[in-house]
């Protein structure tokens, strides 16, 4: 099939859930069982996620050899929403050497003694490269937000935390998100939309099953009872930060073959939207490059 139609058939499942302006957005439009009318059992699911991340794989070596792009790709979501395998499925074709996954969990005394965005900024993606971050600085207006206490560990001057602190801290990162894509960060924002229905039944699938209950905390079902206050915090955060250089998408995570194939697709359309090529040889090197063959060629 010829890429551009590869690309009108890609847009079909990135379009409905692609955020790149917070007008109007409410999170309620979102469907965490959409699946496009797709059927899993089909195949065509497969296939399409096949094909995307073996193009994936193509563009990145592109990327790399160029080494003036870089891409951001940020994870957010509730517990069990599917991550972790999300990240592994969709990047399963691409060169790990240029590719870097960074999660955040809790910040440490040294972070907390930093400004918010610190350790976020010291793991940003180099040029050439894709960083993805495994939850990212979103979390300073979610899980921050949510829970009072965690905001005053951070120990802001107290001029700092009034009522507008929200706002703010969504301006600052609108603004560094701006300046990133000034840099040459090509910003793409997950956010893995799962119902609260769904994250039940995975909950129970792992308390249920041994093999899976490593991946089951405790605390999981604690942060479960603020559902509703987390949803406000993320259509907050999505209203206030979306935009044409770094838009959000909001995928349906119910289906997890679905997740991986949205975010695939959203991945393939903007890079290939850098129209990506492999850097010229200009008529030096090329007689640089003829001179080392012709020695090689020399060598008993
Ligand atoms: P998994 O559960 O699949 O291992 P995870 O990302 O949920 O992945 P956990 O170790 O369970 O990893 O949780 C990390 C926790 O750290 C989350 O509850 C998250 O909200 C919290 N966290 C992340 N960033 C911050 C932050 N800046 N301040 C406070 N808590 C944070
Ligand atoms: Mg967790």
């Amino acid at each position: 099939m010829p890429r551009k139609e590869i690309l009108d058939q890609i847009q079909k499942y990135t379009h409905p859930f692609r955020i790149a302006s917070g007008k109007g957005f409410q999170l309620r439009d979102f469907d965490p069982g959409d699946t496009c009318g797709l059927n899993m059992e089909k195949g065509e699911a497969a296939e399409l996620l096949q094909r995307g991340t073996r193009w994936l794989a193509e563009e990145q070596d592109m990327l790399y050899a160029q080494d003036r792009w870089s891409l951001l790709l940020v994870f957010q979501a509730m517990d069990a929403a599917g991550k972790d395998s999300t990240i592994k499925h969709v990047m399963s074709g691409v060169n790990p050497q240029g590719c870097q996954v960074s999660s955040f969990k809790q910040p440490s005394q040294e972070e907390l003694a930093h400004d918010f965005m610190w350790r976020y900024v010291t793991r940003l993606p180099v040029r050439g490269q894709i960083g993805i971050f495994n939850r990212s600085y979103y979390e300073e207006v979610l899980v921050v937000r949510v829970h009072e206490e965690i905001l005053k560990r951070q120990r802001l001057p107290p001029a700092f935390m009034g009522a507008r602190i929200w706002d703010e801290r969504l301006a600052d990162i609108a603004h560094f998100e701006e300046y990133l894509t000034r840099q040459g960060v090509v910003i793409l924002k997950f956010f893995l939309n799962l119902s609260r229905g769904e994250q039940k039944k995975r909950f129970m699938k792992r308390l249920d099953n041994p093999e899976k209950n490593w991946k089951f905390s405790v605390s999981d079902v604690q942060e479960r009872r603020y559902w509703d206050d987390y949803m406000g915090s993320y259509a907050a955060a999505i209203a206030a930060t979306a935009s044409e250089h770094a838009p959000w998408y909001v995928v349906p995570a119910d289906n997890k073959w679905f997740t991986r194939l949205v975010v695939a697709a959203a991945i393939v359309e903007a890079v290939e939207k850098l129209n990506l090529a492999y850097p010229k040889v200009s008529p030096e090197q090329k007689k640089e490059l003829a001179a080392a063959r012709a020695e090689l060629a020399r060598e008993a």
